[in-house]
């Protein structure tokens, strides 16, 4: 009675002791016990005890930077010991202070275990139904007929609604406009290399979508230890991620690890016997009687044997990230309700990488290697809040400008899909080993702002970011050449020396006034922002950082209304808008945990199972 079996410890040390696992290390083991003021370590079975989080933490409120370990301790494991050990362990939360807590982390699985377990307890509870033989007996799946659904786009959002889907036995094709990851990598290389833009396979489209040649960090703000997150985590490691990012404060893959990472997906889901069609692009959907019936798709390689086809299937889940705009605009034809919704714009800030360990970690910034000491190269995050004065702005508003994406020892690379329209983001390999760290600074913005520019109608947004995108290529001269400027520069309104210091960005950069791209109100609070932002981290306004224009695509400019509980749109039958897209997630987890939950929603429409998982 009153006994708890579950206890969280917290261990913060100033040499990681650990091995970036699950399991306490015997290092780390012998830590605990000092932490638990336990005479023998070795005695300590190493079983009782998990990793549930470790970081690093730099906060200027510590006086050393310290490795912080949260670790599970599981009593009943601990009560194995000799007798004279639980004596040790009745005293040990009034003595430690020990928080309880109910690991429910422990018994999420990765989705496809989960499913199978399911599969497992409903086959016991409804034994023979349908009298089938396959694996779904236990569902009310038709024996004839397997329902069809089409999942369109293959970012997080389509791969998680295409797996779980396809677990729970659905006829699935997944059409994707771009090409896989192997030649999707030779276009992004002719890209980079060459300035050959392919408009259907670059950074934006092409298997794993957005997220691929990205910073690939696994951060979300919608709950780190959700079961719903931890089973997409848990999925991303069975499909090759390290088990770190089970338990790192901060999980980051970067582009070499996600690439493999994304042909074990493919093999997985093509064993389950989905379709997968790559270099085909969704133009329409067939619609009859406000429910959609199929799509009708064409050839986006310029390779395939086909012009323009029509498909039919039961339910489409639209998952096409939102610099399909092209979409967007389909979607309007079939007078669909799309929503404008705030997001943010701004530019891109680069510094040298060393520059930014030595604000973070003084003199421990000697120890970061180039991502291969124990000490993570040095990030930030940082945010404002800025009152608009009502002189320069057209609106009493009050807006945030924050640090977002922000990629240590990364590059900065070009994410348009088309050349006159110029847009950039950030990306990192796993070992974050380049010379700088770069990080968009993003104001934001709401459909005032684009009102203010005569921007009216469900897709007020997306011209917002294009106008902003032409004139920063206009301003780079073409050919992907950026506009740029040194952040000291920009506080002062001054154009830079046409010598720039060095950029991660291969396409070019080209010295301009960054004040000329945005509204006033905008590079304002880009000023009083980083202004504050150099008071927090000293020497963030130097003539060695760099601000790239411009950045536009921090989240999507439009909402897709959807049933909260079906997920279906409320303005059209069978289509499931879902991911960034639709607005409804921000970033690789979010639109993955986004993309599971459709396909359990669907797969419960569909009657194929009965539970809620
Ligand atoms: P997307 O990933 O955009 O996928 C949509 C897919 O649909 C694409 O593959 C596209 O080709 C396909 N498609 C579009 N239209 C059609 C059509 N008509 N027919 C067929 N297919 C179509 N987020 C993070 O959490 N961490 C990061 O480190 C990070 N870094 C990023 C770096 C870069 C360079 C970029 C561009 C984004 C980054 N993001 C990051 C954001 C993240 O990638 C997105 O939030 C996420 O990928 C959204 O997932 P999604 O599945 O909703 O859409």
């Amino acid at each position: 009675k009153g006994f708890w079996r579950f206890f969280k410890l917290g261990v913060s040390v100033d040499r990681d002791p650990g091995k970036d696992c699950l399991d306490v290390s015997d290092a780390l083991l012998q830590e605990v016990a000092k932490v638990l003021e336990f005479p023998v370590a070795s005695m300590l079975p190493p079983d009782a005890f998990t990793v549930l989080r470790k970081s690093f933490d730099a906060r200027k409120s510590q006086k050393e930077p310290r490795f912080v370990y949260t670790v599970e301790l599981d009593v009943i494991k601990l009560l194995n010991l000799e007798p004279r050990t639980w004596d040790f362990i009745s005293r040990l939360e009034p003595k430690i202070g020990l928080i309880e807590h109910t690991p429910n982390e422990r018994v999420v699985g990765d989705l496809v275990s989960i499913i199978h377990e399911n599969k497992k307890i409903n086959h016991d509870r409804f034994p023979g139904e349908n009298g089938h033989s396959s694996s779904l007996s236990s569902y009310k799946v038709p024996v004839t007929k397997k329902p069809k659904v089409a999942v369109v786009g293959s970012g997080p959002a389509g791969l998680f609604a295409s797996l779980v889907l396809a677990e729970f036995g659905v006829d699935v094709t997944l059409i994707e406009r771009g090409q896989p990851v192997e030649k999707r990598g030779r276009d992004i290389g002719a890209l980079v290399v060459r300035k050959i833009l392919q408009s259907e396979s670059n950074f934006c489209f092409g298997e794993g979508g957005a997220g691929t040649w990205s910073d690939g960090k696994l951060v979300t703000r919608i709950g780190r230890n959700s079961g719903c997150v931890l089973s997409v985590m848990k999925t991303l490691v069975r499909f090759g991620a390290p088990e770190s990012i089970l338990i790192d404060g901060k999980p980051h893959l970067g582009t070499d690890r996600l690439i493999p990472l994304l042909r074990n997906f493919r093999q997985h889901l093509q064993d389950l016997g989905v379709h997968i069609r790559f270099g085909t692009r969704v133009d329409d959907l067939i619609v009859e009687n406000g429910h959609v019936g199929g799509v009708s798709v064409s050839d986006s390689s310029g390779r395939l044997q086909f012009s323009s086809e029509k498909l039919g299937f039961d339910a489409v889940v639209l998952a096409v990230g939102h610099s399909a705009r092209d979409v967007y605009q389909m979607l309007l034809s079939h007078n669909m309700e799309l929503i404008p919704k705030d997001f943010a714009v701004g530019l891109r800030i680069e510094h040298p990488q060393e520059l930014i360990n030595i604000i973070q970690y003084s003199k421990l910034a000697n120890e970061v290697r180039n991502g291969h000491g124990k000490i993570p190269v040095a990030d930030y995050k940082v945010v404002e809040y800025v009152q608009g004065d009502g002189n320069n702005v057209p609106f009493s508003s009050q807006r945030s400008c924050y640090s977002f994406c922000m990629c240590p020892g990364g590059q900065v690379v070009v994410t348009s899909i088309n050349p006159s329209e110029l847009c950039i983001n950030g990306m990192s390999f796993s070992k974050r080993a380049s010379k700088w760290a770069n990080a968009a600074l993003a104001v934001t913005v709401s459909p005032k702002d684009f009102n203010a520019l005569n921007f009216y109608g469900p897709l007020a947004g997306v011209e917002f970011q294009r106008e902003f995108e032409k004139r920063a290529a206009t301003m780079g001269g073409g050919n992907f050449v950026v506009p740029a400027q040194t952040v000291k520069d920009f506080m002062n309104n001054k154009l830079s020396a046409t010598t720039l210091p060095s950029s991660s960005y291969r396409l070019g950069v080209k010295a301009s006034n960054l004040h000329e791209l945005f509204p006033i109100h905008i590079t304002e609070a880009l000023q009083q922002s980083i202004s504050a932002f150099d008071q927090e981290l000293p020497g963030f306004i130097t003539n060695d950082a760099l601000l790239h224009g411009v950045e536009t695509r921090t989240s999507s400019p439009v909402q897709i209304p959807r049933n909260p509980d079906t997920f279906e749109s409320t303005s059209l039958g069978g289509l499931y808008p879902v991911g960034e897209g639709a607005g409804y997630a921000g970033g690789i987890v979010s639109a993955a945990v986004d993309g599971m939950y459709a396909g359990f929603a669907l797969a419960k429409r569909l009657d194929l199972y009965n539970d809620d998982i």
